[in-house]
């Protein structure tokens, strides 16, 4: 039987483990081996993808993913929830004292790194381990943003509170230190290259044992490295207890249990951070197979690549246990940056292919089998599991409704109308009109300032329309930009977001997308700015690439009163129905132009999606005011960057002649004559007049500036309607909502794709609007 087979409820045991590439190794990775329990906890909506249950966790499968891997349905009840875990009294242990420190080595004769040594720490776990939570608490204010190295992944880094000489990476959220994804490989070239002194594993204690996973791997790379048992709060309201210890004692590293989102435990992690960091401990242990297991196969195979590869990985400055994992399971990089001669590959070769005729499993499933098996043992000698958990039956009600069969997209309909309906019109739209009402009047003040004072005149227009007009204008959009974030932020940490993406993945690999690719695109509806950011959560580059390059399709809210100035004025009867036209034809566009980017730039598959889905959580108060903090401030530099002197501009062209004369005739100001020359190329799609041309690539600037524009140039009564005929204003409604995004839009796909990204924006997005434009003008035309 296979998975894909399988009905809700039903549960099984895998037995084999098809797929190839970053696809199989994802499954393995997420703890899908030979021998392990799943349960299909549902399917999507749309029947496909599949949520199982498995090591006491959600993890979500494609339907054709799922056919790859082989299993036998098991009838019996489970123990318990969750499998392994040591029964018994659940009694607290003590947490080893600290001071005492050097448990794991001898201190005599080691000489600790200097007092001003800097003690720089990367700061790695699974998504949704609490890392944003834990690394807010451990900095506080003192945090820089950048990208690393020339990728566009974000990274902060930050001081340790009350500790100057150290600096923590939040690194990305990663589940394994295979090669298969950007993420980890930038949190392994991070660890190999930058060398930090030390590590700080943070590890979810409710989903220990695929946390656990990614730990053992770090344990390898060699690195002083402290254990963060995070969620330790939901973990005791439950019942559950883990045996500090022990574990400490198993695995030759400081365990710590904090609740990051409580802000317990922290100064005690920071200490013993600080003290493996200062004494460089590494890790105890490093070994985790064990000799006798399943016929000690892997074991005897690690070890003897281990003696082969040593000489190589001391050159390369590569940690051997690690070089030798990776080569066994055929890690392209690492076996290239160790330079085996042939022989040498050729008896890894040899040695890895006995192992995986002795052990009955190929290489890359024995050596996660191996890893899972010295895990279960960890667990079951120190980890106390309660039953269900609260979160999780919780979780499970809420996802009755949220993911239900016949409830989720309603709710998820309901749920985005009133996201958008609380930014744009209720919340946003209050503090918007504020925002306004304060630049008007400010500006008015200047006005009369420099009227009474007599400034030359040009400079009062500078000031006044350029400065305040054009950056005022877009400031007045910060409320709604940190709303919509706040409210996006809500839904992501609380994981619906997580959810949405499950509901809708079907539908959006009909255009080549995943399901994660659904976020960005909705908050497009929105601002297409924070759409582009948003695509940053994506795990893989085709498709945040793709996703970034279709958000601009998703009509975004500045464009609203250009819909309703034409349309009132041309359709007054027809106005919302027009509206919701173009929204749907935008979308429609934007997937004929998925398909094409598909075949052209970005084919073959979209991301596995393997994904979890974690219980439903609280958001944190610090976080969310961490990030709108953060937003606003990118905003508000973006604003008085770009915006600021594309304003200038733009007032300059407008307001002079080419002969450099200040305040002519408004139609030989240089803008004018520029838009006259570009005005014919506007002709076959009825609107070729230099105002309207002129309208539009203030638009650029801001879209709300097109209707402005209009309205200072031509006016909207008579004047208007002698320009444009119905079918014409069709046309020019068609162009607008399709051409190239504004500034601020362009200048955030450049810093995320790069410049020659933005400028095909730019084209692309004109010349399938001027197509659009002309179809729907010539049909317009046959209709009368
Ligand atoms: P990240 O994805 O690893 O950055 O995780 P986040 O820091 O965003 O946290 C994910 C969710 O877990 C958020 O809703 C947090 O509020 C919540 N969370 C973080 N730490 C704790 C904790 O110690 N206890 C509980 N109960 N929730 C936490
Ligand atoms: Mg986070």
């Amino acid at each position: 039987m296979f998975l894909s087979e399988m009905k809700a409820g039903m549960r099984c045991r895998v037995a084999r483990v098809g797929g190839e590439g970053a696809l199989r190794q994802h499954f393995l990775d997420m703890g899908v081996i030979p021998g392990v329990e799943m349960e299909l906890v549902k399917l999507a909506p749309m029947g496909d993808p599949m949520e199982f249950r498995i090591h006491g966790y959600e993890l979500t499968l494609r339907v054709a993913d799922a056919a790859r891997i082989e299993a036998e349905a098991i009838e019996e009840k489970p123990d318990t929830e969750g499998g392994s875990g040591a029964r018994g009294s659940g009694a607290e242990s003590s947490h080893p004292g600290l001071g005492e420190g050097g448990k794991y080595h001898v201190k005599e004769g080691e000489d600790p790194l200097p007092e001003d040594a800097v003690l720089s720490f990367a700061l790695v776990g699974n998504q949704n381990s609490g890392k944003t939570t834990l690394f807010n608490q451990l900095t506080g204010s003192n945090q820089h943003v950048g990208n690393f190295p020339g990728v566009t992944v974000d990274r902060k880094d930050g001081v340790i509170r009350r500790h100057p000489n150290t600096v923590v990476t939040d690194l990305p959220g990663i589940y394994s230190m295979s090669p298969y994804s950007a993420e980890e490989l930038i949190t392994r070239g991070f660890v190999l290259d930058e060398k930090p002194k030390g590590i700080i594993n943070i590890v979810d204690a409710t989903n220990i044992e695929r946390n656990m996973y990614l730990t053992i791997q770090l344990m390898e790379l060699d690195v002083p490295m402290v254990l963060a048992l995070n969620m330790m709060d939901e973990v005791t309201g439950n019942g559950g207890s883990i045996r500090i210890n022990e574990m400490e004692n198993l695995l030759g590293i400081p365990v710590v249990p904090i609740s990051a989102s409580r802000n317990e435990g922290i100064s005690e992690l920071i200490d013993h951070a600080i003290h493996v960091a200062r004494y460089q401990e590494s890790p105890g242990r490093q070994d985790f197979c064990d000799k006798d297991e399943d016929g000690g196969a892997v074991h005897r195979c690690i070890h003897a690549v281990m003696h082969l590869i040593r000489d190589h990985a001391d050159e390369a400055g590569l940690p051997i246990r690690f070089a030798a994992s990776k080569v066994i399971e055929g890690d392209p990089l690492i076996t290239e940056a160790l330079k085996l001669d042939d022989n040498e590959k050729e008896m890894i070769e040899h040695i890895a292919l006995q192992m995986e005729e002795e052990r009955g499993l190929d290489r890359a499933a024995a050596m996660a089998d191996m890893r899972y098996d010295f895990i279960t043992r960890v667990c079951a000698a120190t980890v106390v599991r309660p039953g269900e958990s609260k979160e999780h039956q919780r979780s499970r009600k809420i996802d009755r409704i949220l993911t239900g069969r016949f409830t989720a997209l309603p709710a998820f309909i309901v749920i985005m109308g009133l996201v958008f309906f609380l930014t744009f019109h209720v919340i946003g739209r209050a503090f918007q009109d504020l925002i306004e009402a304060g630049v008007t009047a400010l500006s008015g003040t200047v006005d009369q300032a420099f009227r009474a004072v007599n400034v030359a005149e040009w400079l009062r227009s500078l000031v006044v329309n350029g400065i305040f007009g054009g950056v005022g204008t877009v400031l007045s959009f910060l409320p709604i930009i940190v709303i919509l974030f706040l409210f996006l932020s809500l839904l992501e940490d609380s994981g619906y977001m997580a959810r949405v993406a499950f509901v809708m993945d079907k539908i959006l690999r009909k255009i080549g997308l995943s399901g994660r690719s659904i976020v960005p695109m909705l908050i497009g509806f929105g601002c297409t700015v924070p759409g582009v950011m948003a695509s940053r959560t994506l795990p893989s580059e085709r498709d945040r690439r793709m996703t970034i390059l279709l958000t601009p399709f998703m009509s975004c809210s500045a464009k609203l009163p250009i819909y309703a100035f034409f349309s009132q004025a041309f359709f007054p009867r027809y106005a919302a129905l027009v509206m919701i036209g173009l929204y749907v034809l935008d979308i429609l566009v934007g997937i004929g132009v998925a398909a094409v980017y598909r075949k052209a730039a970005f084919s073959g598959e979209a991301v596995p999606f393997v994904m979890e889905l974690p219980n439903y959580r609280m958001p944190g108060v610090k976080n969310v005011a961490r990030l709108l903090w953060d937003k606003a401030k990118d905003f508000l530099q973006r604003a008085f960057t770009i915006i600021f002197l594309a304003s200038i501009v733009i007032w300059f062209l407008q307001n002079f002649d080419f002969m450099l004369r200040f305040g002519g005739d408004p139609e030989n100001s240089i803008l004018a004559r520029a838009a006259g020359l570009i005005a014919p190329v506007f002709s076959p799609v009825g609107f070729g007049d230099w105002r309207l041309t002129t309208s539009l690539i203030t638009g650029f600037l801001a879209k709300e500036s097109v209707v402005s524009t209009v309205r200072v140039l031509i006016g909207s009564g008579a004047a208007l309607s002698s320009l444009l005929t119905p079918a014409s204003a069709l046309s020019l409604l068609t162009f607008s909502s399709l051409y190239t995004p504004c500034v601020a839009a362009v200048s955030s796909i450049r810093r995320e794709l790069g410049r020659k990204w933005a400028l095909a924006v730019i084209l692309i997005q004109c010349v399938v609007a001027w197509a659009a434009a002309f179809l729907i003008y010539r049909i317009a035309l046959l209709f009368g």
